[in-house]
């Protein structure tokens, strides 16, 4: 009997100590950690057991019973906290709710230590033989029913937060889990009940028969469902390893879980993450805090490390209805490549590349938004048409590369030569036009003869060989008679004409059709 006691006993000692390193080589996750400093716990006392059943003396038996507190009081507490994390009733354990969950356990643990001071876990104690081994016979004190109404009270809430969560999770595949678990915590509750009731006749340890069961009842869980399963271990690990930013809101936008990438982006930001509502976390950033607290999707720039990079957050409520009391999913991804990429192909179909300049396209659709701004704010604009003399002959003279030079040479003198606020395009092949915001005929004239006579002087040097040009311009103002002011194609043609003039005029030189 005792034989069979023991290698039961023995087996189950070895089984905690394999799922204790099981889990905590798989640990990371805090209800992993629990659940193996539970098991780990579950370990002790049954090896105490397994030393009580073998012990021959009384001093023996006082020393395992002690081995035995070292983990027995932590058991219930540990159950209750790993039920709590893995239904996810609560995410993290506070460092106010370790103090509240584990005040009891800790005080007992002291009593136990040093009960032979004050007497108030056991008051008198002495070994019983029952069917050929001795155990522990223990008169109780006041402590002891403080410990026992605690564990029972634990126990009891881990069974309640298992049969809510199986009822709650109708379709869930965590379900069959929780049934399992309910079980595996029904069966100590039910030892302890027994120990209460029967221990001054039987002197036996119920508990320490039953859980090994219950243990058995886990390890079945654990294999068969994949208990801490596969699905949900990898949830995590892209959780954690997204390279987008992860958070986690309980209704009212309180954080609650938070991934590396989520906490690396705040901390670039000067931001700490910790379980606040979300205005705490952005009071010095109040743009951020609008942002953040949008349900749409929301694009942002912030500079990081003296660059400036772009994000987008989106959300998504976590749950069916959507309440107050809803959670929120919320991922912050840096699309500054994106948005780069973007910027790069909106450039590269707006932009001729050869002068730099807006293309014909972009300039007639910035220079027709200029236009009919100009016409609401009563302002006129002038407008310039450049044309390259006689650039056949260069190209003609130094080849077809002098002319590309000549054409990059005449983009650089046309970005530099104007006012900020004026813009410019290549029209095609040598043929340029400048848009000159709020200005007269006049000063369009003005500017335009300054800029033909910046480039009669310029030179332009192609493989050793100096290149001069000149230009002419014909030049149009939305102050003078045009058929149709609204329409930027009729300045255009306009300007077209005074530089038709131009060139008949002989070249180098600036006309007005006026
Ligand atoms: P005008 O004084 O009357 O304007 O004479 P022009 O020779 O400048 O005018 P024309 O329209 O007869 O010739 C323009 C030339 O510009 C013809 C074309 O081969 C050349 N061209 C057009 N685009 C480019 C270009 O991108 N690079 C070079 N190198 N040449 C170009
Ligand atoms: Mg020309
Ligand atoms: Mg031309």
């Amino acid at each position: 009997m005792k034989l069979l006691l023991s290698l039961y006993i023995f087996v189950a000692v070895i089984l905690t100590q394999f799922f204790a390193a099981y889990f905590f080589s798989k640990g990371k996750n805090s209800y992993r950690k629990a659940f193996s400093a539970f098991i780990l716990c579950v370990g002790i006392y049954l090896f105490g057991y397994l030393m009580i059943i073998n012990s021959s003396n009384l001093q023996e038996l006082i020393f395992w019973n002690q081995i035995q507190y070292l983990g027995l009081p932590f058991i219930s507490v540990l159950w209750l906290t790993v039920a709590l994390l893995y239904t996810k009733t609560i995410y993290t354990l506070s460092r106010q709710m370790t103090f509240v969950l584990f005040f009891v356990p800790a005080i007992t643990f002291l009593m136990r230590l040093t009960n032979s001071w004050h007497h108030l876990f056991y008051t008198n104690w002495e070994a019983k033989q029952f069917f050929g081994f001795y155990s522990l016979h223990m008169e109780r004190g006041y402590w002891y029913y403080i410990n026992i109404s605690y564990t029972i009270l634990c126990l009891f809430l881990t069974i309640i937060i298992y049969y809510l969560g199986y009822r709650k999770k109708r379709s869930d595949f965590t379900r069959p889990q929780f049934m399992v678990f309910f079980f595996a915590s029904l069966l100590p509750l039910i030892g302890i009940i027994l120990i209460i009731f029967t221990y001054s006749k039987w002197i036996i340890d119920f508990a320490a028969l039953i859980m090994p069961i219950s243990i058995l009842i886990i390890g079945y869980g654990i294999f068969k469902y994949d208990f801490l399963e596969i699905k949900a271990f990898a949830r995590e690990t892209i959780f954690e390893n997204s390279l987008d930013g992860m958070m986690i809101f309980e209704s009212g936008l309180r954080l609650i879980d938070y991934n590396k990438a989520a906490k690396d982006f705040f901390a670039a930001l000067n931001i700490s993450l910790g379980n606040y509502p979300i205005e705490n976390l952005f009071n010095q950033e109040p743009e951020l805090l609008e942002i953040f607290k949008s349900e749409t999707t929301k694009e942002f720039s912030v500079m990081i490390e003296g660059e400036k990079r772009f994000f987008e957050v989106s959300t998504l409520p976590l749950g069916i209805h959507h309440d107050k009391k809803t959670r929120m999913f919320k991922s912050i991804r840096d699309i500054t490549e994106k948005k780069k990429f973007q910027e790069k192909l909106i450039t590269l179909a707006t932009t001729d590349f050869l002068s730099g300049l807006y293309n014909r396209e972009e300039f007639l659709n910035l220079a027709q938004r200029e236009l009919s701004w100009a016409n609401r704010h009563n302002q006129n604009l002038s407008l310039l048409m450049i044309d390259i003399d006689h650039f056949k002959n260069i190209n003609d003279t130094f080849g077809h590369g002098a002319g590309d030079e000549v054409i990059r040479e005449m983009g650089n003198m046309i970005m530099t030569g104007f006012r900020k606020t004026d813009f410019a395009g290549r029209l095609g092949g040598e043929e340029f036009a400048v848009l000159l915001k709020d200005s007269s005929l006049d000063e369009a004239k003005g500017v335009a003869n300054k800029f033909k006579e910046a480039v009669s002087r310029t030179k332009v040097i192609y493989e050793k060989q100096e290149i001069s040009f000149t230009v002419s311009i014909g030049v149009a103002a939305t102050g003078c008679s045009i058929n149709n002011r609204n329409n930027i194609k009729d300045v255009l043609k306009q300007a077209d004409d005074a530089l038709y003039k131009a060139k008949a005029k002989g070249r180098n030189c600036v006309a007005t059709v006026e």
